[in-house]
């Protein structure tokens, strides 16, 4: 069965953007990888209870359920069978009853169970032997409720915490997801080339204004929302790698910082510009072409077999050896897809190692407390043959009169 993307097709800016659909074929095979990855982990089940982890092992999209993946369970029996939803030998989703019909239409291909609570249910049903669960998932108080749960299981439950199975298999994007992201990028490219088309970014409008006007423009685009709090940085404030937008009114001099992105499909681009009002200062002009070279050069570097430490050092290398080093306080990039932030990262010292279609961004700055800043960032995918930008938007200095 085929689920169809809600924006199957997009145009933009005369790029027609063909769609790779994500299936039930890719959640499959997600799971086999993480049961091929459970079985290097000695557990004889996995509970997955981060909803993004069982989005993408599933296709549900819904706030309140839990899987069980059981390492020898091969998938190849009918889920529809009715006995399936409590035989402790099977892979099995659980949901409240307020999504049964919803879970019906999105997971069609697993035995369900519906139950309240779901991490329970399952647990009290699971094989015999070691249940994994994520730990960074469980509170104190779930792992309590898991610990009573596996005591009423009668075939005996031992828990064991595990770390980032689901997510290490996530850093690998496959073509739907891929997709999906450059969608995301297009809507943020296209809705900042109609904002500034209609002198929508211009002095005396107030960072707030602008940035509402940007999230518009991407919703109008088919964006599900935007990736995260869109940042419009004005003046001083784009001194501040994370500034909110306030009531602050844009002037002429200032630079403009506007990092932003759109979520289509579930999938979150995240891309920085900044701009200048009005002809820029030697200051400005200096430090925006120091950071565009440094994302060329963090480009340049995210090659296959690459840590995540060498191509953050990459570009910043070239900002400590132009005396801004301090000045750039934060990582390079991380990888991006179902969240605005997951692995891999790309950082100082980070041991990550690239491998075709990780999805990363690329986004080094320097920010002058009290003047201003620059950050150019990107989004794109790690290919065989280099860096493959998705965010199309140009990096020249943009000028606004
Ligand atoms: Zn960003
Ligand atoms: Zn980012």
């Amino acid at each position: 069965m085929r689920f169809t993307a809600r924006h199957p097709r997009l145009c933009t800016g005369g790029r027609r953007i063909p769609s790779v659909l994500v299936t039930a074929e890719n959640h499959a095979r997600r799971r086999a990888l993480l049961r091929a990855a459970l079985a290097h982990s000695e557990v004889d089940a996995l509970l997955v209870t981060d909803l993004i982890n069982i989005r993408y092992l599933t296709g549900f999209t819904g706030s309140n359920a839990a899987l069980l993946v059981v390492t020898t369970d091969d998938e190849t029996a009918q889920p529809t069978d009715p006995a399936a939803a409590s035989d402790p030998n099977r892979t099995r989703f659980c949901t409240d009853g307020r999504y049964t019909t919803q879970s019906a239409a999105e997971v069609p291909d697993l035995p369900r169970l519906i139950a309240r609570p779901c991490a329970g249910a399952l647990v009290a049903t699971a094989p015999g032997g070691i249940v994994g669960f994520e730990a960074r998932s469980v509170t104190v108080a779930d792992h309590l409720d898991l610990q009573s749960s596996a005591a009423d299981n009668p075939r005996g439950v031992r828990l064991k915490q595990t770390l980032d199975l689901v997510e290490k298999i996530r850093a690998v994007k496959d073509a739907g997801e891929i997709d999906a992201l450059a969608r995301a990028c297009a809507v943020a490219d296209q809705a900042l080339a109609e904002l500034i088309e209609a002198h929508g970014i211009r002095p005396g409008r107030t960072e707030r204004q602008v940035g509402l006007d940007l999230d518009q423009r991407m919703r109008q685009l088919g964006a599900e929302d935007p990736s995260f709090e869109t940042i419009v940085a004005a003046g001083p404030n784009s001194a501040i790698p994370h500034h909110r937008p306030t009531a602050a009114i844009l002037a002429a001099g200032d630079f403009v910082k506007l990092d932003f992105g759109a979520t289509v499909d579930g999938y979150h681009s995240d891309m920085t510009r900044t701009l200048v009002l009005g002809e820029p200062a030697d200051w400005q002009r200096e430090i925006y072409e120091l950071v565009a070279s440094a994302q060329t050069a963090g480009r340049s570097a995210c090659l296959v077999g690459a840590t995540g430490g060498e191509i953050d050092a990459a570009a910043r290398d070239l900002i400590t050896a132009a005396g801004y080093g301090p000045e750039f306080s934060h990582g390079l990039g991380h990888g991006v897809g179902l969240q605005i932030h997951e692995a891999p990262g790309l950082a100082h010292q980070s041991a990550s190692i690239m491998v075709p279609d990780m999805c990363v961004t690329v986004e080094p700055g320097v920010y002058l407390p009290g003047r201003g800043g620059v950050r150019i960032e990107d989004s794109g995918v790690i290919r065989v043959d280099g860096y493959q930008v998705l965010t199309q938007t140009s990096k020249e200095l943009r000028v606004l009169a």
